[in-house]
C-alpha cells in the first residue's frame, strides 16, 4: 500500500521534472511537451472555428503557439551544450551524452553508466546486480498483465 503510493508519488514527479542526460532523453522528453502543445493549439482552433466557444479557442490558441516558441527556443539551447560520444559497456551502443553529467541511462538497454572526468565510461551495476533487476522487472510486467 504504501509502496504503490510512493511508486505514484515518484511517477507524478518525473512527468514535471525535465531531467536528462543524453540527447535522445531530451529529445524524448521534448516530444512529450510539444505533443501537450500539440493537443492545446488544435482544441483552440477546433474551439475557434466553433462560433460559441470563440473566447476561449483564441487565448488558448495564442498561449499554445506562444508556449511553443518559447519551447522550441529552450531547447535549442539546452542542445547547444557540447556533448559527447559514450558507448554503454554493457550493450555497446552508441550515447551522445551532454559534457556536464557524470551518470546516465544507456538509451538502449536503460543501464546505469558513470562517466569519469577523462571521459571514460563505467558500469554503475554489477551483471549479477542488473539480472535482478532485470528479473524484477518481467515480474512486475506479468503481474500488470
Ligand atoms: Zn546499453
Amino acid at each position: 500500500m504504501n509502496e504503490g503510493l510512493q511508486r505514484l508519488k515518484e511517477r507524478v514527479v518525473g512527468t514535471f521534472r525535465f531531467e536528462y542526460s543524453t540527447v535522445r532523453e531530451l529529445e524524448h522528453k521534448c516530444f512529450r511537451v510539444f505533443w501537450f502543445v500539440g493537443v492545446m493549439i488544435a482544441l483552440g482552433f477546433i474551439m475557434l472555428l466553433s462560433n460559441v466557444m470563440a473566447f476561449i479557442g483564441i487565448p488558448l490558441l495564442i498561449l499554445g503557439v506562444l508556449l511553443f516558441l518559447a519551447i522550441l527556443v529552450w531547447v535549442l539551447m539546452l542542445q547547444r551544450e557540447p556533448r559527447r560520444e559514450a558507448h554503454c559497456p554493457y550493450c555497446g551502443s552508441k550515447n551522445e551524452v551532454f559534457a556536464s553529467r557524470k551518470e546516465f541511462l544507456c538509451d538502449m538497454c536503460q543501464g546505469p553508466v558513470g562517466v569519469l572526468p577523462d571521459g571514460n565510461v563505467v558500469p554503475l551495476e554489477t551483471p549479477e546486480e542488473r539480472e535482478a533487476k532485470q528479473e524484477a522487472r518481467e515480474r512486475a510486467q506479468r503481474l500488470q498483465m
